[in-house]
Parts: C-alpha cells; structure tokens; sequence
C-alpha cells in the first residue's frame, strides 16, 4: 500500500516536472583541473602583475576563492594521493617524496579514490594528464576507478625507461630548450600513454595541454546528459615548459607567462564548452594546483605571490595554493579564508553529490560544503598537518598559528632559504604574518610546547593506523599460486 502510494507521487512529480518542460536534473557533474606547480600568486585573481588570467578570473568571478587552501604536500605524488583519497599521503602510504619511471610502487587499489567515490554514484570517470601514483598496469587510473585516462602517467621531466639522458637542468637548461621547441622530441623520452599503453614516444610537449583538453571535452560532450566526474590534471607548468608552435613567445624569460597564459586560454575553451552544452550550471569546476612554485628555476618557474618559499618546502610558498571552485550552490564572487584543502575535497564532494562514504575507513579530509556553499563562520577544520616532502612530519597549523619543526633535511629550494640561519623551530601567527617572517617561538614557549605535542599525536596517530602502498614485489609475493624460486 505504501509502496503504491510512493509511487503514484514519484509518478506524478515526473509527470509535472516534464510538463514544466524539464527533466529531471541529473547529480551535478564534477571537473577538476589540477595544475603542475603553479603558485599562489600566479594568477590574475590572485594579484599578478604579469601574467593575464581572464578565463582563471572569470571562474573567481562566478565562483569562490579560496585564500587558505592547503595541499598536503609540496611535490607531485603524495599531494596527488592526498587529493584523491581524502588522507594525508602517510596514512595511505604516499608520503616519501615522488615516483619516477623506475618505481615499482603506487597508491594502494584497495584505496577508495575520488573516483571510485562518484563511479559507485553512477558517475563516468575519466583522467587526462599527469597521473604520478605510479605507472604499471596495476596502479594506473583504471584499477583506481576510472574508466579513462589519456596522459603523461609522471613529470614531463621524467624520461621512459630509466629516466637517463635528461637534458641539463637549472634556468640556463631550459633557457636552450625553450629556444628549440622541436627539443621536446629531440632531446626527451617522455611517453604518453592510452589507458595502459604507450601510445606516444616521446610525447610532444608542445601540444599536450591542448590535447589533454580537447580530449576532456569530448568526454563531457559525450557524457552531457551526465552524471560525469573529469580530473584533468595537466603537466604543465612544471619544468620542461612548452606551448604550441602558434602562441610561443620565443624570449624564454617570458615562458612561464606564456605557458600560464595558455593553459588559461585552455580552461577557457573548457568553460565555453560546458556553456555550450547547457551543463554549466550543474557542473562543478575545481581549479587547482599540486604544489607551490619550483622557485630555483627563475623565469621557467612561478611566484608564490605574499607567501614564504615554493616547492618543496613547508612554508606556506610550497603548500597553500590557488583554489577556484565554481557550481551550484556556490556564491559567485566571494572570497573564502577558512583553513581547508585538497584532502577535504572527496568527503565534500561526496556530501554535495549525494554521495555515502564507504563505512569502517578512515580518511583525514572533512566535509566542508558549508564553506563551499558560503558559510563565513568557523571552519569544521581545526588543524592542518605539515609532511617535509621526504615525508617527514614538520608542522601543525592551528587556527592562524602555524609551528615549523624543521629537520636538518628538509629541502632548501632557492638561495633565499638555504642562506638564512633557519632555527629548527618556528612559529607564525599567519593572521599578522602572512609571508612568515617574524618568528614568534621565544616568544611563546607554552604554545610551542603544546603545538608541537598536538602535531606529534596526530602523527603517531597516522602512523599506527598507516595503510601501505602497493608495490609490485609484494603484489607478486601475493599472489595467488606464486612459488618460492627453485632451490628455496
Ligand atoms: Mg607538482
């Protein structure tokens, strides 16, 4: 009798809803673009002078910026494990620095990604770009939950198989590279791969950006009536920098510039594809970036903008990054400063899609639609933890209190680090002193003591619960059938 009568009404909305001439709305898609090292200030929206963003302005205009917007770690692989499972890259085993084509490790499958989060939703998946959680078969973007993938699966800087015969680094290195743009196939051996194949060796650099786009939007075009999840994750800006042949700057102190200004041209086609197809209002656009600027590569590399170092540092200059996010609910053109960050993006997304989290898993991030869709209060995050990139625990923010514990061997990106006298132990008050300079630990021994107490908890947490990565020695230890070598 219930069941009839739930039905009569389901019926009878779907009748009233298609004689209003709609149909029923389908889940809001979900886009994220994931850029390779772009700083915090490398935008037009977030105050550069010299770089011109008007598709990356455009989405702060008809979305919200977030101003305090943390990655959980300030190189490629862990800060992309930590976007796609909501953990800390410690707690799903990621931490310890990148991948490169010699690894034989990668995230865990038994990890519940983003992607297989909205698949169990009745999502289509797909990557396109940098994957970097590890290139064999087994750990590539399918086994992870999604259906697609087309990319570079690490660095552009990166050569198959054994990642020898890199052309020189440092400015002066790319200074030549950016000179001849025929280099990306002359002097690098980077592939590009179709789901598990190599379909391109060496990739040509100069056109993967537009690639990588041309192939998200026929995704979308094929998937409009949607629900569609697209992480489009590109390589650039991170060193080698190319750009097509038809908008290259040939003065190689302009390339950084030229090779923003050409993925934002990119992001634009992106939006009027979205607009073009009646989806955009359904759609929720994420624009981001893995880490902070490599600094050490001058003119080849960003600006941090107001923050403290780059890449590879704990300093705000390596972890807090650009952030736009654009889509229903959220109020355009307003500005967010409350503490979050990519690892609070799956349990949110989750929560905006209509989406369970699977039961009995911890994960790290938090929902914070609220301060998505708005909210100015309080943020539900508390605490953010700072990992070294050798995956080291280093600091602990609370509130605008941020404690650094360096260890004597955390990275010193540029000049400007490694000559200072660095304490081992630093406290900001990022309210007062955004760029951390003024540091306060004398002045506040209680607080030390009690920050750095927290931040050790936490991590002992961490470390016991600790899931582990997935390496191709002990997948094939595992497997069903295996034998002990003759002789054993
Ligand atoms: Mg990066």
């Amino acid at each position: 009798m219930r069941f009839v009568w739930c039905a009569r009404v389901i019926g009878l909305s779907l009748v009233a809803t298609l004689a209003a001439g709609r149909l029923p709305a389908s889940p809001p898609n979900v886009l994220i673009i994931f850029a390779d090292d772009q700083g915090y200030g490398d935008l037009g929206c977030y105050g550069s002078r010299t770089i011109r963003t008007p598709n990356l302005d455009r989405l702060a205009r008809e979305g919200r910026k977030f101003t305090s917007f943390m990655v959980a770690s300030s190189v490629c692989s862990p800060s992309r494990a930590a976007l796609l499972t909501g953990c800390y890259p410690k707690r799903v085993g990621m931490h310890r620095h990148v991948l490169f084509p010699t690894s034989t490790t990668g995230l865990a499958p038994a990890e519940h990604t983003l992607a297989e989060q909205l698949k169990g939703q009745g999502y289509a998946t797909a990557c396109f770009g940098k994957w970097h959680l590890g290139h064999l078969p087994e750990v590539l973007p399918r086994p992870q939950g999604f259906d697609a993938y087309f990319g570079i699966p690490y660095s552009n800087d990166m050569n198959h198989p054994d990642n020898k015969g890199r052309p020189p680094g440092g400015h002066a290195g790319m200074d030549a590279l950016w000179a001849d743009p025929e280099s990306s196939l002359t002097t690098w051996k980077t592939p590009l791969y179709e789901n598990e194949e190599i379909v391109e060796l060496p990739v040509d650099q100069r056109t993967v950006t537009r690639r990588y786009t041309r192939r998200a939007i026929d995704f979308i075009r094929d998937h409009r009536d949607g629900p569609f999840f697209v992480y489009l994750a590109h390589s650039m800006p991170h060193i080698p920098l190319y750009v097509p042949d038809d908008v290259r700057d040939p003065d190689p102190r302009h390339a950084y510039t030229n090779t923003i200004e050409h993925l934002d041209a990119e992001v634009g086609r992106l939006l009027d594809a979205l607009d073009g197809l009646g989806i955009a209002k359904n759609t929720y656009v994420i624009y981001s970036s893995d880490n902070g600027p490599w600094l050490g590569f001058k003119h080849h590399g960003g600006s941090a903008g107001p923050l403290r170092d780059g890449k590879g540092t704990t300093f705000e200059g390596g972890q807090r990054v650009p952030c736009l996010i654009r889509g229903p609910g959220i109020p355009p053109g307003t500005a967010c400063e409350a503490l979050t960050g990519t690892i609070d993006v799956l349990p949110t997304l989750a929560a905006l899609t209509g989406g369970a989290l699977p039961a009995g898993r911890t994960i790290d991030g938090i929902d914070v639609s609220g301060l998505w869709r708005g909210d100015v209060g309080a943020s539900p995050r508390k605490e953010f933890l700072y990992y070294a990139a050798h995956g080291e625990i280093e600091g602990i923010r609370q509130g605008n209190w941020k404690l650094l514990a360096k260890q004597p061997r955390a990275q010193k990106q540029n000049a400007e680090t490694a000559a200072a006298d660095t304490p081992q132990v630093l406290l900001f008050d990022l309210e007062a002193d955004l760029g951390e300079r003024n540091n306060l630990a004398d002045r506040h021994p209680d607080l030390v003591d009690r920050l750095r107490e927290r931040m050790l908890e936490l991590d002992r947490e961490i470390t016991a619960n600790a899931r582990p990565q997935w390496s191709l020695e002990l997948a094939e230890k595992n497997r069903p059938g295996h034998d002990a070598p003759a002789g054993e």
